[in-house]
């Protein structure tokens, strides 16, 4: 009798830390999937697509350092995920290697569960992938973003590719928006002592989301938190981009309550 065992892979380095097998596996069981999501530490992710496309994975999740290598090896780029400039996601369809990307997905899910970003103000903080995908999932929201980064020279290059304003990160203090964004690793443990802006600062912002989810309160929530603003953890964002997955590979909903309850459950 075949094997019916779908297999999902994650491909990244390190990968040891990641929770993303339990919740993934949670899931697939909850459906009632006779499927399997296994965590590979890759040196060479070209090689890694190559024996995907041999052992017939039916999807992959991308991660650190792989998000933008990957787009080399696949067949087809969505759109959104050229936009940003990293793939997450890849998804094996009639033979061909897709690449989407579901952090920006995820990231809006996370809000909307908060409030509607049509028409509210974004500062984005960082200039890499993760405030690509924020960037982008501002924008197409209809929302407006605010690049602040350390970095002015990156700031420069990223804001004029998404058509936004940016600000170096040390005046972060003189803005004031709807919605604040950590897309930086700041506050992340070991060092969840650090936070990228000061408490007196975040009173000039509605809601505070990090996309950190380890601690699972950083420094930056807590503080707006205390100062009276919205947090939105990173957590939200965790689940929400592998609930997006799911649904792209499966076509189905998955349990996301379920898969937050899991992640949660083995953070702490
Ligand atoms: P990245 O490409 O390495 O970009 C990091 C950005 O942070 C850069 O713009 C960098 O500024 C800035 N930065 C780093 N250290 C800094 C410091 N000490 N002071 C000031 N700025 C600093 O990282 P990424 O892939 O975009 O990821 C960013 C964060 O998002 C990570 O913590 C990651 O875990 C998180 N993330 C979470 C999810 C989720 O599902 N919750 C998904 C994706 C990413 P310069 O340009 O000046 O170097």
């Amino acid at each position: 009798m075949a094997n019916k065992t779908e297999i999902f892979a994650l491909f990244g380095n390190p990968v040891a830390h990641s929770l993303s097998a339990l919740m993934h596996n949670a899931a697939y069981r909850k459906m009632g999937m006779e499927a399997l999501y296994v965590p590979f530490c890759v040196k060479d992710i070209a090689e890694a697509i190559r024996a995907a496309r041999v052992l017939g994975i039916r999807g992959a999740s991308i991660t650190i350092p792989f998000k933008t290598d990957v787009m080399a090896s696949l067949d087809e780029i969505d759109p959104s995920a050229r936009t940003i400039g990293a793939v997450n996601t890849v998804f094996s369809r009639e033979g061909k290697l897709f690449g989407f990307n579901t952090d920006w997905t995820g990231l809006l899910a996370a809000l909307r569960t908060h409030f509607d970003p049509a028409g509210k103000t974004f500062a984005i903080l960082g200039a890499g992938g993760a405030a690509r995908a924020a960037l982008h999932a501002v924008r197409q929201s209809g929302g407006g973003p605010l690049l602040v980064n350390r970095s002015m020279e990156r700031a420069q290059k990223v804001a004029a590719e998404f058509g936004c304003p940016f600000l170096e990160l040390s005046r972060i203090g003189a803005v004031r928006a709807d919605c604040l964004i950590n897309a930086t690793p700041i506050g992340m443990s070991p060092h969840a002592d650090a936070s990228p802006v000061c408490r007196e600062a975040l009173v000039n912002f509605k809601w505070v989301m990090d996309m950190i989810y380890n601690p699972l309160e950083t420094r930056l929530l807590r503080e707006a938190r205390e100062v009276g603003s919205y947090p939105i953890s990173g957590l939200d964002m965790l689940v929400h981009q592998g609930a997006e997955q799911i649904r792209l590979w499966t076509g189905v909903e998955p349990p996301r309550a379920l898969m937050r309850e899991i992640v949660l459950e083995n953070l702490t």
